[in-house]
């Protein structure tokens, strides 16, 4: 049966690729996005299907409309978008989801909720597991994203709990692949292009910092999933468990483009997390999932990606 599902954030990474996902299933999907960071050339080849629909608007303005299912993934993500207005970071966060539950009470829908692996902060704990609390910098540059994500966990928690609302929580950690914003100064893009282009990989500090990168079809997949499950609203973390240092990343990179650019240094942002990898154990017991994409084949994928993007924007 086709469902009315709305998606916030549509317009962005992850969210475009959700849309795409459930107009192939035939679904009425509106998209949602102010455009901040999303971009209307990552859905330009879907705004003339007939059963989708965009908004170009605020996820914390009322929304027009009645559906089954709420994707939430509306919020800058990379730390320099996020950190630009870190206001309206935190209100996109508490009062965007606010929104969209009082919707999901007043019409019984669903509610899944994009919350990240930041709420983990610099964590003490590794790998992370559902249970840990985190370790997180209420007044740092990463707070208005961090703790923006914390405090809507926490309304999407107590309106499961006490209003009855069907809401589910993701805990998504690096993800990358075809669509990232060249722009946006994620890492895997950042060195991408910048091997592309013959330019220095830019290392903030010594790269020693963990991180573990979750091919984009892998991370989709397991999404839909747990829209779909009945009986486990999470939170659930979703990411590949294979743990690469900064450095590590940059060498496969070079190796993978033959690029000769070169390494240099950069000082390393505030708060930056020293380590981080998902323990994935309630995601594979709950939803019988684990990526299957490993690093080197998904940035195979992604460096044909920007290969072309580069090649169409000069
Ligand atoms: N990073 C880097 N060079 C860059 C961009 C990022 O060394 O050009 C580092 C950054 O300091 C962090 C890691 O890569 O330790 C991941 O950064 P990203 O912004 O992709 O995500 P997040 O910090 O939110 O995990």
């Amino acid at each position: 049966m086709s469902k009315r599902v709305l998606i916030t954030g549509g317009a962005g990474f992850l969210g475009s690729y959700l849309v795409e996902a459930h107009l192939l299933r035939g679904d009425l999907v509106t998209c949602l996005d102010n455009l901040q960071t999303g971009s209307k050339e990552n859905i330009l080849p879907l705004l003339e299907h007939p059963n989708f629909t965009f908004l170009e608007q605020d996820v914390m303005q009322p929304i027009e409309g009645e559906f089954e299912q709420i994707f939430n993934f509306a919020c800058p993500a990379s730390p320099p978008r996020y950190q630009e207005n870190p206001i309206h970071t935190f209100q996109t966060s508490v009062l965007g989801v606010a929104n969209l539950l009082e919707m999901a009470q007043k019409s019984g829908a669903r509610l899944l909720h994009a919350s990240t692996s930041e709420v983990y902060g610099d964590p003490l704990i590794h790998p992370q597991t559902e249970a840990y609390w985190g370790n997180v910098n209420p007044i740092g540059e990463r707070s208005c994203y961090d703790e923006g994500k914390r405090a809507a966990e926490t309304l999407c928690n107590d309106s499961r709990r006490i209003l009855g609302v069907d809401a589910k929580l993701v805990r998504i950690f690096n993800t990358y692949g075809p669509r990232m914003d060249p722009a946006d100064g994620r890492v895997v893009s950042n060195f991408v292009v910048q091997a592309l282009q013959g330019k220095d990989l830019t290392i903030y500090g010594k790269g020693e910092q963990t991180r573990s990168f979750c091919f984009v079809d892998d991370l989709i997949l397991v999404i839909l999933a747990m829209m779909d499950a009945d009986n486990f609203s999470g939170p659930v973390n979703i990411g590949n468990p294979g743990e690469f240092t900064m450095l590590e990343l940059a060498d496969l990179i070079l190796e993978m483009t033959g690029s000769k650019s070169k390494k240099v240094f950069r000082p390393l942002p505030a708060d930056d997390p020293t380590q981080r990898r998902p323990d994935i154990s309630l995601a594979k017991e709950k939803l019988g999932w684990e990526p299957k994409i490993s690093l080197a084949e998904g940035l195979k994928r992604t460096i044909v990606y920007f290969d072309e993007w580069l090649k169409g924007h000069g």
